[in-house]
């Protein structure tokens, strides 16, 4: 079994695009890409994760702002907010913290962003792009499984892969991702959801499992073929004892008992979730560059 090391990627990623931001940007006498987030509330995973954008900014020589408000903020107002963020030349590219409050539609917010500084990959234009195999963003967590297939060389091509869980940001489009005419892709897929029946067997012949259902533990070793690649996409913060923040990260797969049957498997943490904010680094990048237009 090897690791497919997201911490291990995540890093190079980050350096080859800290000496592209110098070489083409710096040294050029020219500003650094500009992301810029929008924070609505005080959700402490949103705020984590938020953050962790900011540092990873820093690191690679970007620069990041983030624009905070309060939950009670109303939809016009965030409507405003957008127009501002699309208008300002300054900004490369922007994301839209989810979840937003109730009683903001995220799609309105989300249809409100202007295509090519939609560095989440969430806007129509930009799924649908993805759909068609157009050049667009794709969106960050995809995508960045996506990069980890590509740099560990794994062959998807005609494998059998499966995909647990179906969700906008996750599982359809790495269903799309998988089965597209690309490298990597040309994977025959099948997408699992909560309809599904006797999941158990049809995880159980992928060659490639996706695991993105928010169930902790749900993958055991039974359904996990000998050899599979396993991607565990799940986040799962359990208290703990043995931790100073008082807490662990777990995942969607039972990583104890299925890593002895894998080629290779995600840890978690230190798998997909650093590859996410990579992904974003990339695509803010391509916005700098206007390749997406
Ligand atoms: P989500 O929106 O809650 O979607 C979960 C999907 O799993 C749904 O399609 C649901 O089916 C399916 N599902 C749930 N329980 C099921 C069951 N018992 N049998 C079959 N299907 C089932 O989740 P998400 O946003 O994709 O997130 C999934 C996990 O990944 C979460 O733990 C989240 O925290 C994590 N995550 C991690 C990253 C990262 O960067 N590492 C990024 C995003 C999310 P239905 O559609 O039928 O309801």
């Amino acid at each position: 079994m090897k690791l497919l090391d997201g911490k291990l990627v995540a890093e190079q990623i980050k350096n080859e695009i800290a000496r592209e931001v110098k070489e083409q940007f710096i040294d050029k006498g020219l500003e650094p890409p500009h992301l810029a987030a929008v924070l609505v509330g005080e959700d402490p995973a949103s705020m984590t994760y938020v953050s962790a954008k900011e540092k990873a900014c820093r690191e690679v020589g970007f620069i990041s702002s983030v624009y905070r408000y309060p939950s009670n903020i109303t939809e016009e107002k965030l409507f405003d907010v957008i127009d501002f963020l699309n208008s300002d030349d300054d900004i490369n590219g922007f994301i839209v913290q989810v979840p937003l409050p109730g009683h903001i539609d995220e799609h309105k917010i989300i249809e409100r962003i202007d295509p090519a500084k939609d560095i989440d990959g969430f806007h129509p234009v930009n799924i649908g792009k993805m759909v068609l195999n157009l050049p667009c963003f794709l969106p960050a967590t995809p995508m960045g499984i996506m990069t980890l297939l590509d740099r560990y060389n794994i062959d998807v091509e005609g494998k059998n892969c499966v995909v647990l869980g179906r969700s906008h940001t996750v599982g359809t489009p790495i269903s799309i991702m998988l089965s597209r005419k690309s490298k990597p892709g040309n994977g025959t897929v099948t997408l699992c959801h909560s309809f599904s029946q006797d999941i158990q067997t049809i995880a159980s012949r992928a060659d490639i499992l996706i695991v993105a259902m928010g169930k902790q533990g749900f993958v055991t070793a039974d359904m996990v073929k000998q050899g599979a690649v396993v991607v565990d996409v799940g986040i799962h913060r359990i208290p703990s004892d043995e931790t100073k923040s008082g807490f662990k990260l777990k995942g969607d797969v039972k990583f104890d008992e299925v890593a002895g049957k894998c080629s290779y498997i995600t840890p978690v943490p230190g798998g997909v979730g650093l590859m996410t904010i990579v992904s974003l680094l990339q695509n803010t990048l391509k916005a700098a560059k206007k390749e997406i237009i």
